[in-house]
């Protein structure tokens, strides 16, 4: 009988060593340990053998049980590590180009406004940036738009609750903190964000941007302001060839005020759907800064006199690329930015 468990161990043991894969290790395994294996049967058979006798081999028995199973596990363990070593080889492919990241890029509004801001530091402009939260102050009464005036009607602001402040509904009021410290001659651009208590459709949002731009000198006129937005505006959508138009129209903070066409996109003048047969689109509000602004801010109008504009960066960028949605820009939709 003990002899028998010492033929078992070696020829055991050699069986293990020769085993190449984890599927004949487990066979094996069965074969040796299982409740039908060779030494369960030799276990069975200490039965037949004296008390003494069997307390001996009862232990060999034990002890080649558990040596055989942690021969087994280290088999297993050696196996499995040749096999992720040899995997790795035959997968590893030196001439295969590198794994990048994708990248994504800046946002197609926050591009626009650096070329916006390029554009006009060429012009010599500087740029300036104002709070988003704005007091009345600064938003109407400086731009003279006092507390009766009926263009507070047209502006739909979003006030603060219980606090005098609002979401600022122009950009125009950074021109006023700018001119209340510093002094002329001035020329700066503003873009910033802007809200107003506008319904969502295809060409109003509640936020949307805005750039705007003054300059004030002793002699600033409106041809100035003429030769300054067609440079500017030209450069922005990429087109010299673009048209503008300058009709009068009415803002408070400006006389005389002017409206600004530039030649539709959609049909280049001849008319179409987009501008309604007129062969223009509406695009910005300017004038020549009023004299009750330069007071306020401390500047006298019988010496300085300048203009300002103020141009949607939605709109313009809408009219660049012939998109017929504002709401495209928010929704962050790869297949929209992508393009960009
Ligand atoms: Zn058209």
């Amino acid at each position: 009988m003990k002899q028998k468990i010492l033929d078992l161990r070696d020829q055991a043991l050699a069986s293990i060593k020769q085993v190449k894969s984890v599927e004949h290790l487990k066979e094996l395994e069965v074969s040796l340990l299982g409740k039908k294996g060779q030494l369960t049967a030799m276990l069975k058979g200490l039965k037949e053998l004296s008390e003494a006798d069997r307390r001996v081999v009862g232990k060999m028995a034990n002890d080649l049980k558990q040596e055989l199973a942690q021969t087994l596990v280290e088999k297993e363990q050696g196996l499995k590590r040749k096999a992720s070593q040899s995997l790795g080889q035959e997968f590893y492919d030196t001439s295969l180009p590198g794994r990048t990241e994708p990248y994504g890029h800046l946002h197609p509004i926050t591009q626009f406004i650096r070329e916006i801001e390029d554009t006009f530091l060429s012009l010599n402009f500087e740029v300036a940036e104002g709070p988003q939260i704005e007091d009345d102050y600064h938003n109407f009464t400086a731009l003279n738009i006092p507390k009766d005036h009926p263009a507070r009607d047209m502006q739909d602001t979003l006030w603060c609750k219980d606090i005098p402040y609002l979401l600022r509904t122009h950009t125009s009021c950074v021109q006023v903190r700018y001119m209340e410290s510093h002094d002329a001659p001035i020329r700066v651009v503003v873009p910033g964000r802007v809200f107003r208590k506008d319904d969502v459709d295809a060409t109003h949002s509640p936020m949307f941007h805005q750039f705007e731009g003054i300059m004030v000198d002793t002699t600033t006129n409106l041809s100035h302001l003429k030769g300054i937005l067609t440079i500017a505006l030209r450069r922005l959508v990429n087109n010299p060839q673009l048209e503008l138009r300058f009709r009068s129209g009415f803002f408070p903070f400006v006389e005389p005020g002017l409206e600004v066409d530039v030649t539709c996109v959609g049909c280049e003048g001849k008319g179409c759907n987009i501008c309604k047969k007129t062969g223009w689109l509406e695009l910005l509000g300017c004038g020549m800064v009023h004299p009750y602004v330069l007071k306020t801010v401390g500047l006298d109008p019988e010496k300085y006199q300048g203009f300002a504009f103020g141009a949607g960066i939605e709109r313009l960028l809408m009219i660049k690329h012939k998109i017929n949605d504002i709401r495209l820009f928010y929704e962050n939709d790869p297949r929209f930015l992508e393009q960009f």
